[in-house]
């Protein structure tokens, strides 16, 4: 339902009384107060009312000609009327009432109630300064409304006290759920927990693109706990006037606590979490700095063992403020990716459950046609492939209508550059094989753990995730050396391969050089400059994207570094180009498994390397040896 804004009860009658003055106006004439004291004394007025400032009255037509000249007499003289409503200004003048009553006509005079024009002319002024001040504060996007809606603040806390969604409905990501099964035995007992000491996360961050179903699996903790599910929206908050905001994250959390135990989800948490200072522009925004305070205030106030766990999703956890992130707020981070086939295909299992499929469909074909899709987009597949289905007056739906829904949705995608083609998928897979393989045979390098072609994010096309056996303060230059060749890895398979580069190397040859600028101007790692350090180090220890500092050396000494740069990165593709020239085959292999795959982890690639080299061992190659 639309609420009617207030100001319109004001405006509305207002512009009544204007038009019915101007009516008026339209029949009454106005009359000289000369003119009027002729009439009167020829007795061509009746009905007078006599009010402080004017005459009011009813003038008979007929025969006035004879008293005005012609052409008032005109002007007043209305067709096919005998009388008209006139007016005339009162002047001072002590003979009017004697004329009056030698003119015998009936007189009245007029007690003036003030009380509506006093009402008028204070609502009017008032009725304009909101409308005034709405019509600015729209327009400087302070709020939504006009101005009237304060305090009715547009974030709403929903909540639901069954969400209806359990671990069922959420396919594809079991890493996820098997994270958060915890949260769900602690929600369904906490008294037990508390018992055995358990420690529960306040706060879990779930972090992934759009669609990839953050808010589905945050309802299906609470579902599957059988708890209430407390939902606001970050980017709700951002259009609320100072202090509002702050107000309902005090409120949530005072309602969660009384509900307890239950879940609180904040969805676009980057919205109100923005790292304080990026936004502040000329000391504005200081609501959302507010509002974060609160949340921040309320987080460390409650204790977890009353039962209330905190949700929050982002796809942009890079902007958070970091004080969201200390421990005790969200120290748990959760990542989904958009799905891998298999995911895929559980997915629109789910999504295809109570559609009335036709015997052919096959799930498999089409969820190696997505690559790319997210949850979103696949529940989307579903439905619109139901609805071209009826549309097409069929009583299943059939493999024809899932390729025309496929190929709507892929159109609209690649708008969006989430989907990529069968090119661009090769180029990223030997891209990717290319980093795994060289992290692989590098002895210094951290393990692969997971090879990945699937688009994350805005700017990665693929990943290969290394994980560190150990964490590491101190790295050793061989160490160094190795990361750089990793970083080259990529880049190096696609020239190997097409005898071309893409675009896509682009952030790994920034890594690249930075890591080699470091080793040069701050870790004393070149030969010809020495253990000089040429930089101061500002950023955060052993940052490779961090910025290179201001100057403090000579132009011989920068062309020096520089020369030296050059040099390791050029040392680093030759040994990288090596190496994988010699892997050829292996890097053929892998690269084809992650294009029919998408994802390959550290089983695969195990089993990959050991069928290879049981198939490979006559003649074995050198490592790093350079063949160009
Ligand atoms: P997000 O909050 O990450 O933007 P949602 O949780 O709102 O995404 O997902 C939107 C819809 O997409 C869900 O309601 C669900 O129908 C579908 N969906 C997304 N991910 C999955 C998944 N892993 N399994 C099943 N359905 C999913
Ligand atoms: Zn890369």
């Amino acid at each position: 339902m639309r609420r009617i804004p207030i100001w319109y009860w004001l405006v509305i009658p207002l512009i009544f009384m204007l038009v019915q003055v101007t009516i008026e106006a339209q029949r009454t004439a106005p009359l000289a107060y000369s003119d009027f004291k002729h009439l009167l004394k020829a007795g061509k007025v009746e009905n007078l009312l006599i009010t402080d400032d004017a005459i009011k009255g009813t003038l008979r037509l007929d025969g006035i000609e004879k008293i005005l000249p012609k052409q008032k007499a005109d002007a007043l003289k209305q067709a096919g009327q005998a009388e008209r409503a006139f007016i005339s200004v009162r002047v001072n003048d002590p003979a009017l009432v004697p004329d009056m009553d030698a003119a015998g006509v009936h007189y009245a005079g007029e007690v003036r109630s003030e009380w509506l024009s006093t009402l008028f002319s204070w609502l009017f002024p008032i009725a304009l300064f909101f409308a005034v001040w709405g019509y600015a504060a729209k327009k400087s996007g302070l709020s939504s409304g006009w101005a009237l809606d304060i305090g009715k603040s547009k974030a709403r806390v929903y909540m639901e006290h069954k969400t209806g969604v359990t671990f069922d409905d959420v396919a594809g990501i079991d890493e996820a759920k098997d994270e958060l099964i915890e949260v769900v035995e602690f929600l369904k007992n906490p008294q037990r927990y508390r018992r055995l000491g358990g420690k529960i996360p306040k706060g879990v961050l779930i972090v992934g693109a759009p669609g990839t179903g953050k808010t589905l699996l945050a309802k299906a903790v609470a579902g599957e706990a059988a708890v209430p599910f407390f939902s606001i929206s970050g980017s709700e908050f951002v259009e609320m006037f100072v202090g509002v905001g702050a107000a309902r994250v005090r409120d949530l959390f005072a309602q969660a606590e009384q509900k307890a135990p239950c879940i609180i989800f904040i969805d676009e948490l980057d919205a109100l979490g923005k790292a304080r200072g990026i936004s502040t522009i000329a000391g504005g925004h200081s609501e959302q700095e507010q509002t974060l305070n609160q949340l921040l205030v309320e987080m460390d106030g409650f204790d977890t063992n009353k039962g209330v766990i905190i949700l929050a999703a982002t796809n942009r956890p890079e902007i958070l403020d970091p004080a969201l992130l200390r421990p005790g707020r969200f120290d748990r981070h959760i990542s989904l990716d958009r799905p891998d086939l298999k995911g895929r295909e559980k997915i629109l299992a789910v999504h295809t459950k109570h559609v009335i499929l036709a015997p052919e469909v096959d799930l498999t074909p089409i969820a190696a046609r997505t690559a790319g899709f997210a949850g979103a987009d696949l529940a989307n597949l579903v439905n619109e492939a139901a609805l071209l289905a009826a549309r097409h007056n069929k009583d299943k739906v059939e493999m024809s209508d899932f390729d025309e829904a496929i190929d709507r949705i892929v159109a609209g995608l690649e708008k969006k550059t989430r989907v990529m083609n069968p090119q661009e998928k090769e180029t990223v897979a030997y891209h990717e094989a290319g980093h795994a393989l060289i992290a692989e045979f590098r002895s210094h390098a951290d393990r692969v753990a997971k090879i990945s072609i699937i688009p994350r994010g805005i700017a990665a096309l693929g990943y290969t995730q290394q994980l560190p056996t150990e964490d590491r303060y101190l790295l050793k230059r061989s160490e160094l050396l190795d990361r750089l060749d990793v970083f080259l890895g990529g880049r190096v398979a696609e020239e190997l391969v097409f005898g071309d580069v893409s675009t896509g190397a682009q952030n790994d040859l920034q890594l690249a050089t930075n890591m080699a600028r470091h080793m040069i101007t701050q870790y004393g790692m070149s030969d010809r400059l020495g253990l000089a350090t040429f930089e101061e180090v500002r950023a955060p220890f052993l940052n490779p994207l961090s910025l290179p500092e201001k100057k403090i050396y000579s132009e011989r000494t920068a062309e020096t570094i520089d020369a030296e740069i050059a040099k390791l990165l050029d040392e680093a593709h030759q040994r990288v180009r090596g190496t994988l020239s010699a892997k050829r085959r292996l890097l053929d292999l892998l690269a084809s498994m992650l294009l029919e795959k998408e994802t390959v982890d550290r089983a695969a690639l195990d089993a990959l390397i050991k069928e290879h080299d049981a198939a490979a061992t006559p003649t074995r190659q050198v490592e790093g040896s350079h063949a160009a």
